[in-house]
């Protein structure tokens, strides 16, 4: 069966490290007898340049026709004008809204060839493995209310309804039931409304999940615990401002940015996937930009969106066995060392795939 993958490679570093993304998953294809059509899709600032949209009608058009998305990122400082009326970053979340992609999954495992690169103890790592969901299309960046006067006055709204929180509550109740059993919920419900509604509907739903254990902490406290015994978390729910500050933070606890995968789910299988970086302007063009986020991604992909399990882990025990054996991107490398380019680490992944 045939299966169609959009790609969206985007501003930056996203063409480079959907390329090598790309070849993995061509190589997947060749050696499992599965069979992927790919079709390259406009999006972001170099969209803006060629149709004056983040996300024109014709690339919205590809993506309902795939059953998967792969992205590599968008923005970049030729779009980052703040009085421009389009920006890059619009097409992103305008194809989220458009697909219902409520969850997103990060996942944050430790490496243990690369702990010395995390800014903590390694005693400290040796227990991580988390998994952030995080809600995706409601709360703080979705609110109805946004306003920003001439005057000196502007103001954001913070929102949930109880459908919203549900459905991504079910999301992290059944990932951490597959994991090991654990779901920190995180919110404010001290303070905000949003975040006690929040609290009453993720407790509402804990008894059809007997076999997970559900904790719940504020926010701020979560930050520190997260640095401070990252090893007790399992899976880690949170909304759409939380979460995006807290996975960013628990990034750092992988060494690099450049390793870090994620996927956004709406109710069925479909999904947008992309490495969690950004379009990394400072080091596009130059071939060094580390591919594991991407490739990763599309492990993710395979796993979630297209039901090919044995293929994703394939992926993700190839990555593993490169950096066991000694793989380092230039974000990666020792002081007065090079790195390995993109197509080097690209390499060492198919050569163990
Ligand atoms: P960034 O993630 O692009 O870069 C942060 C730092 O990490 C840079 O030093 C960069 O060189 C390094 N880095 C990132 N990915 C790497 C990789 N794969 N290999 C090696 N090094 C890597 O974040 P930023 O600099 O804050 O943002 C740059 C642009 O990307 C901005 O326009 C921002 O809006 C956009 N952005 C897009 C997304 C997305 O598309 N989902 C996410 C975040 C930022």
């Amino acid at each position: 069966m045939t299966r169609r993958i959009a790609l969206l490679p985007g501003d930056g570093i996203g063409p480079e490290v959907l390329a090598a993304a790309r070849r993995v998953l061509e190589a997947v294809a060749q050696r499992r007898s599965t069979d992927f059509e790919f079709d390259e899709v406009s999006i972001g600032g170099i969209a803006i340049d060629e149709t004056g949209s983040s996300l024109p009608q014709e690339s919205l058009r590809q993506c309902e026709a795939a059953d998967a998305l792969l992205l590599g990122a968008v923005g970049g400082p030729e779009w980052s004008d703040p009085t421009a009326s389009v920006r890059p970053e619009q097409g992103l979340l305008d194809l989220r809204q458009h697909f219902g992609l409520f969850a997103n999954l990060r996942p944050i495992p430790v490496f243990s060839a690369l702990m010395d690169f995390a800014p903590l103890r390694s005693d400290l790592l040796e227990k991580v493995d988390i998994l952030f969901v995080r809600e995706l299309t409601g709360g703080l960046y979705f609110g109805d209310r946004h306003e920003q006067g001439d005057g000196d006055f502007a103001y954001d709204t913070m929102a949930y309804s109880v459908a919203e929180v549900e459905r991504v509550a079910h999301v992290a109740f059944k990932a951490a039931r597959g994991r090991r059993g654990k779901l920190t919920s995180v919110d404010k419900a001290n303070v905000l409304a949003s975040m006690r509604l929040w609290r009453r509907v993720v407790e509402g739903i804990a008894p059809q999940y007997p076999d997970v254990e559900l904790e719940h902490l504020l926010v701020d406290a979560c930050a520190m615990h997260l640095m401070r015994s990252p090893g007790a978390f399992d899976v880690v729910l949170a909304g759409n401002l939380f979460g995006d500050i807290l996975s960013d933070e628990a990034s750092i606890l992988s060494g690099s940015l450049g390793m870090l995968p994620s996927a956004s789910l709406g109710e069925g299988s479909f999904g947008l996937f992309e490495p969690v970086h950004g379009s990394a302007p400072d080091i596009a063009g130059k071939g060094i930009a580390n591919p594991i986020g991407a490739i990763l991604s599309a492990a993710m992909l395979l796993r979630f969106s297209l039901g090919l399990e044995d293929e994703a882990a394939a992926i993700e025990a190839a990555v593993l066995g490169a950096i066991d054996a000694g793989l380092r991107t230039a974000d990666l490398a020792a002081p007065g060392d090079r790195g390995a380019s993109t197509s080097e680490a690209t390499e060492a992944v198919l050569d163990r795939l």
